[in-house]
């Protein structure tokens, strides 16, 4: 080894040891001829002092930020009064005797030493020297210990790792496929899966029972905050299970994880709360509610059915919803600041936002000369508003509703400071719908995905309305995100194959496409059902981190490149050739 010690092990007790230490130069100052350098590895800081006359003193004195540096010398107390309590090492120095430069390096592109805001796309640029920052160490750190946290406590329950392949075929997530063309099969392709949902539904066929897989996952989607086109799931399924026994072992996961992994947060309830689709939209706006907060969506259309308001008479008789809510102490929000809010409800597909104020003065707000004083007690009364609230209200479709609120309800989360950043607010929520109707394309699509299980009871409906079918889907939602999805699977040949046809899929086509699966389900298939936690937006939850970026040792940008090495490029003649493929240029190259 390069080192006797690591830079972030020597203590007191270490005082009079001769030790070799191996590392980056972190920070290097000069104070009268004597040099001193922060020495930097994985595991700390630690000083390191040259000792004048000594042939070591020049080269330190020579050294720069980031150049490596292979240091003996001996551990002394630092002088009193220059110790550091806000370092491990602190209270020691290392007197440096000897000294090999192991490389140098060039001026960096930026600082590491210092948190400060780079561009991203330089740091991504060179992220060997971005992932040296501490907060990304922290960040690699988390991420591992939560990856080794949920294998232990998996295998622990019997689950084994299964690998699975990645040159697959197409495995419908609703995204589209990365694709690979095969040069043995001229015209022919594998997909990167979008997940291993047929292969681990293929394993309990297999008998495997309980399967987990640390998987990577692809879809070629249009690129936001947290998606990036390849990403990691702990890809989950078991046999002969009910819902609840998948949440409940997903629930124990992570109830024991969280304090192990990060002590800093705190779980909001145990159990978990447990809302339905239905629920979640109507209370929340949202399908993944932030629970951390209160602040909750009301339905006041009953309250009134005799408006004078014309806005919301027309909303009422054309089959509309009149939903509000109450934004703590906002009464005295000016015409501006309202204005703005009507901006955001707008962008949410709002006709527009009504509002009342309950100000000191009395009412006022857009709404205030149409809403009687009986309205206003019984609007108090529904929704718990006080003096010095500001009641918001969208008289529309409820879909419309539920968005706009929804999406107001967020703002006022981060405008008031209403979100404690250090609970972790998890909840299930189940009974999804079965389908959509993608009114783009005119049919039905999975809300899933189309292994998902329906409602037995809601068989009856596939013929006469798809759209009441509820199936026995679950999210584990946490803070505002969607931190896993999974459902009871279909393991029976009729019901997929009828699942199939309703989303609109030739005979011919379903057998070209899912064939496999459902000779497959012939051949004894268990009833089963899993779940896949997306490990990147947990650990970018528990890190602080703003966005997946954060978390992944070598992400893509927005746009879905990889700046260090400059991926996607073009192949060679040779290889294209090889691979039976004409490019067709795109006249302008757009990112
Ligand atoms: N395959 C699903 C997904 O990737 C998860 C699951 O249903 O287990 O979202």
């Amino acid at each position: 080894m390069y080192k006797t010690h690591t830079c972030g092990e020597l203590r007191a007790a270490n005082i009079g040891q001769t030790v070799t230490l191996a590392g980056w130069v972190h920070r290097q100052r000069d104070h009268g001829g004597v040099t001193f350098i922060d020495l930097r590895d994985r595991f700390g800081l630690v000083q390191i002092v040259s000792k004048p006359g000594e042939a070591s003193a020049a080269v330190l004195q020579d050294a720069r930020a980031e150049w490596v540096l292979q240091v003996t010398g001996i551990v002394r107390s630092r002088p009193a009064g220059a110790e550091n309590p806000n370092l491990p090492t602190g209270a020691i120095e290392v007197e440096v005797q000897q000294c090999e430069v192991l490389n140098a390096a060039k001026p960096l592109p930026f600082m590491i030493n210092k948190d400060e805001d780079t561009d991203e796309n330089v740091r991504l640029k060179y992220r060997y020297i971005d992932l040296r920052r501490e907060r990304m160490q922290r960040n690699l750190l988390l991420r591992h210990k939560v990856i080794k946290f949920m294998r232990d406590y998996l295998d622990e329950r019997g689950f084994v790792e299964v690998e699975t392949p990645m040159l697959f075929k197409t495995t419908p997530e609703g995204a589209r496929d990365y694709l690979v063309p095969s040069r043995v099969h001229p015209g022919s392709f594998y997909a990167l899966p979008q997940s291993p949902q047929q292969l681990k539904q293929l394993l309990m066929v297999a008998g495997v029972e309980r399967y987990f897989q640390i998987a990577r996952c692809f879809r070629d989607e249009d690129l936001r905050g947290d998606r990036q086109p390849e990403f990691t799931q702990l890809d989950v399924e078991m046999s002969f299970v009910h819902r609840d026994d998948v949440l409940d072992m997903m629930e124990g996961l992570f109830t024991e994880m969280i304090p192990a992994v990060a002590p800093h947060k705190r779980i909001l309830d145990a159990p978990w709360k447990k809302l339905t689709y239905f629920e979640a939209m109507d209370t929340y706006g949202t399908d993944k509610p932030d629970l951390r907060f209160d602040l909750k969506l009301y339905d006041a259309s009953q309250l009134f059915a005799n408006s004078s308001f014309m806005v919301f008479q027309n909303t009422l008789k054309s089959g509309g919803v009149i939903k509000c809510i109450a934004a703590p102490g906002c009464a005295e929000y000016t015409r501006k600041e309202v204005d703005e809010l009507t901006n955001v409800a707008r962008d949410q597909g709002a006709k527009g936002l009504a509002t009342l104020a309950l100000a000191a003065e009395g009412v006022k707000g857009t709404a205030a000369k149409f809403i009687s004083a009986e309205e206003i007690e019984a609007l108090k009364a529904l929704t718990g508003a006080q003096a010095g609230d500001l009641l918001l209200f969208v008289a529309d479709s409820k879909a419309v509703a539920n968005k706009t609120l929804g999406a107001l309800r967020l703002l006022f989360r981060d405008r008031l400071n209403l979100a404690d950043k250090s609970v972790m607010a998890f909840a299930w929520v189940v009974d999804f719908p079965m389908f959509e109707w993608k009114e783009e394309d005119q049919k039905w699509d999975a809300a899933h995905h189309p292994f998902t299980m329906p409602k037995l009871e809601d068989m009856p409906k596939f013929d006469t309305n798809p759209a009441e079918i509820l199936s026995d889907a679950y999210d584990m939602v946490c803070n505002g995100y969607e931190l896993a999805s999974g459902s009871i699977r279909i393991h029976r040949r009729d019901i997929q194959f009828k699942i199939f046809q309703l989303l609109g899929l030739k005979d011919e086509d379903i057998q070209l496409k899912f064939g496999h699966m459902l000779e497959a389900f012939e051949y004894g298939a268990p009833p089963h059902g899993g779940i896949a936690p997306g490990i990147d937006r947990l650990v970018m939850l528990l890190a602080d981190e703003p966005n997946i970026r954060e978390v992944i040792a070598f992400p893509k940008n927005q746009a879905a490149r990889d700046l260090m090495a400059n991926a996607p490029s073009p192949a060679t003649e040779k290889q294209l050739k090889e691979l039976h493929i004409h490019v067709d240029e795109p006249e302008e190259k757009g990112e």
